[in-house]
């Protein structure tokens, strides 16, 4: 076995210059490290001594230190607002001793099709700031798009608008402790006045895209009243295609993906699902 060089930077400027020529893995949660193996990788460096953990949430804004894990995020955003999409997401993802692992930097870099993190900041128009080879801030579908950005680069913090919704959450697994085959996340203005949908949002994650915003749908939906749902054929709005997965062909997923989404939309709009 390979000899590991770790590194332990004590200041973000340390950190940037060991990261910048793209030959030094950073270590956050470390669980998707561990879980691909340390094959290919000869120096590691450790973010935990950096000033990264922080989470603020101001008025209209919310900023996560890339260090927070899942559970950080959970009790600081539900002492808020427990309703929040990130709570409703996150509390039910991987397991309790994961979710005190898993750090959002390390999420939003490593990226899995499984991620219940990813489709929640989509929604929320998140952006991530850099350092390293890349500086500055930059949006998410922008970071998950351009690889250029990942090379190189630490994420520092995610930073997102906070305002009022309804937050759901949907993972399709075949147990409570199982890795999603994909996830559809959904947000709304609360108690849509006079029975109208407004500012909805919608995600879909672990499709062959990766990702997708529906947003024909959300045009399609946003002003309408509620019962324009019952005159709607969501088939018509749903351009996701999935892979085959364990949990079942792309085929059974799509459809799974649709008749969650339906159920959703049915609670956003008082109904029940
Ligand atoms: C059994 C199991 C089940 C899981 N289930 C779920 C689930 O249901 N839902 C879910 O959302 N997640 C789940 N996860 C977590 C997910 O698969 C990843 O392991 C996790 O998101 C990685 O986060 P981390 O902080 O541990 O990152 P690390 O393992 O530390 O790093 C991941 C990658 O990102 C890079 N990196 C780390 N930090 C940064 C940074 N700040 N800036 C730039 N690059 C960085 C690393 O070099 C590495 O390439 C599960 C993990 C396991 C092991």
């Amino acid at each position: 076995m390979e000899q590991l060089n770790w590194y332990y930077p004590e200041n973000l400027n340390e950190a940037a210059r060991l990261v910048k020529d793209g030959d030094k893995a950073p270590h956050s949660g470390g669980t998707a490290l561990i879980r691909r193996g340390f094959r290919g990788i000869r120096s590691i460096v450790d973010l935990s001594r950096l000033p990264m953990n922080g989470i603020e949430v101001q008025g209209e804004k919310i900023e996560i230190g890339a260090m927070c894990s899942y559970s950080e995020i959970i009790h600081e955003t539900g002492a808020v607002f427990p309703g929040h999409v990130l709570v409703q997401s996150l509390k039910n993802s991987a397991s309790t001793p994961l979710r005190n692992r898993i750090t959002a930097g390390g999420s939003v870099a490593a990226f899995p099709a499984w991620s219940d993190l990813i489709g929640p900041l989509l929604l929320l128009n998140a952006k991530v700031e850099l350092m390293g080879r890349e500086n500055g801030i930059f949006s998410l579908p922008e970071y998950l798009l351009r690889r250029e950005l990942r090379a190189g680069s630490l994420i520092t913090r995610i930073l997102m608008k906070n305002y009022p919704h309804i937050g759901l959450h949907y993972r399709e697994t075949r147990t409570q402790v199982d890795y999603p085959a994909f996830t559809v996340t959904v947000i709304a203005a609360p108690a849509g006045r006079n029975g109208v949908f407004q500012n909805l949002r919608i995600a879909v994650v672990g499709n062959r895209e990766r990702f997708r915003r529906l947003t024909e749908l959300e045009t399609a939906l946003n002003g309408k009243l509620f019962s324009h749902l019952d005159n709607l054929n969501i088939d018509n709005y749903f351009p996701v295609e999935f892979p085959d997965r364990k949990h079942g062909s792309g085929e059974y997923l799509k459809h799974a993906a649709e008749v969650a989404l339906k159920d959703m939309l049915n609670l956003i709009a008082g109904g029940k699902s």
